[in-house]
């Protein structure tokens, strides 16, 4: 398997590039992102009744030809383990009720589902890293889950040190500790004052130097991650087979979104021939991704724009992964994403729905997804009522993806909602749902009161490479 960039341009030096490339390679030369050159074609009833690992590997094997099966295996076997995710089943369905349920994917160290991907990341580095003398320095953006997720993963990493920007005061308490109390010597926190798309867009800036990048040897495991979305493939598969008797059967899933990450791979999994029927994307008030599959109008929202929500973790003003799909409805046409982008860079946005885009909006309509928005009234609600109903507690953002997700549920057709984080993590607003405080396990028992570690910096770009450059001298 090669891959291409979104937007035509060299990755790793080359027009298309073997998944090791990739896998340290953050954006294309152009700012494209990686894409497989096309979709490999799933085995659904070979597949059916693999354990998680197992089917893990048949999935990677498919995207990643450039480490050897055995080799694959290996770190597959010491990822998904029953120590790490708490479940033999890694990713257990939960059902609620006959036709709705819970797939479960935050059971890892960090309590959100990004774990499901990191974990896998830090081990496939390691393995290439070592394989190929190199080393490697992950410059980060978080809006709370991924920076802690992806330094979990890495803490204590052959190779590996890890510079993750996080939004200063931006983060929930809970969030905030898990990721400062690390106190490895290669984990770096750096709070940054500004947004999280703030924290993004110095990544990208220091990334755009190409003589910094090639000297300090950067690398990324933001979502823009080709990695990431390949690992969470996985448990769309898993949650079909337990979720449906047998291959062939509808299933809808209702996914929380912010960077179009975890939605992607449902995508992505549909075009391997999963038949999930519905794609069900659920904002909360930043909207982006709403408002363009209900009008076409695809408008990224500036800084002040983005409303700080009690689902933080969703709170961006433009989806970097959406860029994929956009790639796939347009026909993967290079030349049409270089036009959208400049649009983009120029204008603020594209209209998709204008007579001259026709071909490309049908598209995006025939691909099965249909949005909705989720308001902090909605959160609560929704908390409240799976609670009372089911006696299940979900978290804000899980709440965000159940709300919307009823909204399109249909009898006959199962309805699988992605839980996305435990409510531990988000104490503030399951006590102002519920009353009370949720449950938290217990390696995290005393989490606020361990010492924290992080530098606070502007939201500049040459402060970043400032203190990078310190850390080598
Ligand atoms: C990251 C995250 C999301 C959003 O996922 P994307 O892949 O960015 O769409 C939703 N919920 C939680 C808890 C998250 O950590």
């Amino acid at each position: 398997m090669r891959y291409v960039s979104t937007r035509g341009g060299l990755i790793g030096g080359q027009t298309s590039a073997p998944f090791s490339t990739v896998l340290l390679e953050g954006l294309a030369s152009d700012g494209g992102l990686s894409m497989p050159e096309k979709y490999p074609q799933a085995e659904l009833d070979a597949w059916r009744p693999l354990s998680y690992p197992a089917l893990c590997l048949e999935i990677v094997s498919c995207f990643v030809d450039d480490i050897p099966r055995e080799a694959l295996k290996t770190i597959i076997d010491k990822t998904y383990t029953l120590e790490i995710f708490n479940s033999d089943e890694i990713t257990p369905v939960r059902e609620l009720e006959p036709g709705l349920s819970l797939l479960c994917v935050s059971n890892g160290p960090t309590l959100a589902f990004k774990d499901i991907a990191l974990q896998l990341l830090g081990n496939l580095f390691e393995y290439v890293l070592a394989r190929e003398e190199r080393v490697i320095n992950i410059l980060g953006a978080t809006s709370g889950d991924t920076g802690s997720s992806a330094e979990y993963a890495m803490r204590g990493k052959r190779g590996i040190k890890v510079f993750m920007l996080s939004p200063h005061k931006r983060m929930s308490a809970f969030q905030q500790a898990q990721m400062y109390a690390l106190d490895d010597p290669n984990i770096f926190n750096l709070a940054i004052e500004g947004t999280f798309d703030c924290c993004q867009d110095i990544v990208k800036a220091v990334n755009s130097d190409a003589a910094f990048k090639a000297q300090y040897h950067l690398g990324a495991v933001n979502s823009i991650n080709w990695s990431r979305v390949m690992a969470q493939i996985v448990y769309y598969f898993k949650g079909y087979f337990a979720a449906t008797r047998k291959n062939g059967e509808p299933l809808d899933v209702a996914v929380p979104s912010g960077n179009f990450g975890n939605i992607l791979a449902a995508h992505i999994a549909k075009h391997m021939g999963l038949p999930l029927r519905r794609l069900i994307l659920a904002t909360n008030e930043n909207d982006v991704l709403d408002e363009f599959f209900k009008n076409g109008h695809y408008r990224p929202r500036s800084p002040e724009e983005t409303h700080a929500t009690s689902s933080p973790s969703m709170d961006i003003s433009k989806a970097s992964n959406f860029e994929r799909y956009l790639f796939d409805c347009v026909g993967r046409d290079d030349a049409v994403m270089r036009d959208l982008w400049t649009q983009l860079a120029q204008h603020g946005g594209f209209d998709l729905a204008e007579p001259k885009h026709n071909a490309y909006w049908q598209r995006v309509q025939a691909s099965g997804f249909v949005s909705g928005r989720s308001t902090h009234v909605d959160r609560l609600q929704t908390i409240r009522d799976v609670y009372h109903r089911y006696g299940v507690m979900i978290d804000p953002h899980t709440a965000d993806g159940v709300k919307v997700g009823q909204e399109y549920r249909e009898t006959g057709v199962p309805l699988l909602c992605i839980e996305t984080a435990l409510p531990a993590k988000f104490a503030a607003t399951i006590e102002e749902a519920l009353g009370q405080t949720p449950p938290r396990p217990a390696v995290y028992a005393d989490l606020e009161q361990r010492s924290q570690h992080y530098t606070v910096l502007p939201a500049d770009a040459e402060a970043v490479k400032t203190f990078m450059r310190e850390q080598f001298v």
